[in-house]
């Protein structure tokens, strides 16, 4: 008899053991999901909701918050985080995560910079030794790349500040519609906007015994592919691209464009003559569009015969500047 009741408290006290023992994991294990956010998970979603609170939008990826926490710590804006991971790819993130903050913040500042351009305008400043300022319009204008590479067609041909250039094109059908006969050389035509002004550059030319002389001024697409195949039955691709436009990319296209000559050349200006142009023709809305040291940028050789119509305005402020038209264009004429 005294052992059956020995067991069966024997058995009760077991119970009571496992019933505690259940509760108590219970307990412990609902104050840690309830009561604590001490799980990796956890840590990790209330670092995100900080991050959030600061106006960094969440992206699924490994590592993200101590990546946007590095940014923060190097002083990148929110915005500037969430422009960071929309744009570029791990390969640059990774570098901005090594790099310092400047080196990003410089770009920001640049007019025409183009955040999804940064990884082109970075290799490209790596590689050549130039401002931030010139990475961003060189690469604006393709330099990155080679020579008519990439084509944009125009859709503003009539556009008196019209970019042609080896990477913007003119519709091979587009012939203006107001050429007009220059009234002193009669066989040679312009654009009407142009034909004032021309004159009056010869005229004030003359003035100070420069004597200027058209010998090639509208051409069509035709009469240029003619032109350049030409070429290519003379010399290799690459030497005649540095002379010769392609059809299409000839400004000649435009009528806003002549060849001229001083009176005692065939083809060329004098020395005197070029440097009268070169502080003159911008008075009258004309730009030396292939001046000396800007092959890179041009793609062309100097061509101190070549004069581009942009009207006064932009013409003196392209003068001033000492820029080319196509740097220009990218600087001051395009939206970005
Ligand atoms: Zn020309």
């Amino acid at each position: 008899m005294k052992k059956k009741r020995k067991l069966k408290k024997g058995a009760f006290l077991l119970a009571l053991v496992l019933i505690l023992g259940i509760a108590g994991i219970t307990v412990y294990f609902t104050y840690d999901l309830f009561l604590t956010d001490n799980s990796p998970q956890e840590q990790e979603k209330s670092a995100l909701e900080k991050l959030e609170d600061q106006g960094i939008k969440p992206v699924s990826k490994e590592n993200f918050v101590n990546e946007a926490n590095t940014l923060l710590s190097k002083g990148y804006t929110p915005d500037e985080i969430n422009q960071i991971y929309e744009y570029m790819s791990d390969k640059n993130i990774l570098a901005i995560l090594d790099a310092p903050y400047k080196d990003l913040k410089e770009f920001y500042k640049i007019s025409n910079f183009e955040f999804s351009k940064l990884e082109r305008y970075i290799s490209y400043q790596e590689n050549n030794n130039v401002s931030m300022q010139d990475a961003v319009t060189q690469v604006n204008l393709n330099l990155d790349e080679k020579f008519y590479e990439t084509i944009e067609t125009i859709s503003d041909p009539d556009a008196v500040t019209v970019l042609v250039n080896k990477s913007h094109a003119l519709p091979s059908d587009y012939v203006p519609s107001n050429l007009v006969s220059i009234p002193s050389y009669p066989n040679y035509q312009i654009r009407e906007e142009a034909v004032t002004d021309f004159e009056n550059l010869l005229a004030a030319a003359k003035l100070e015994n420069v004597f200027i002389i058209p010998y090639s001024t509208y051409r069509s697409y035709d009469k240029q592919n003619k032109l350049y195949n030409n070429y290519l039955n003379r010399d290799p691709v690459e030497v005649v691209d540095t002379y010769s436009a392609r059809p299409g990319h000839s400004e000649h296209q435009t009528g806003l464009a002549l060849d001229v000559r001083s009176s005692t050349l065939s083809d060329n200006l004098t020395d005197e003559d070029y440097e009268w142009m070169l502080n003159n023709s911008y008075k009258y809305g004309f730009i030396i569009r292939y001046p000396k040291g800007h092959s890179e940028i041009t793609g062309y050789q100097e061509e101190p015969w070549h004069l581009r119509y942009i009207g006064i305005e932009h013409a003196t402020k392209v003068h001033e500047l000492g820029i080319t038209y196509d740097e220009y264009y990218d600087l001051y004429l395009t939206s970005h």
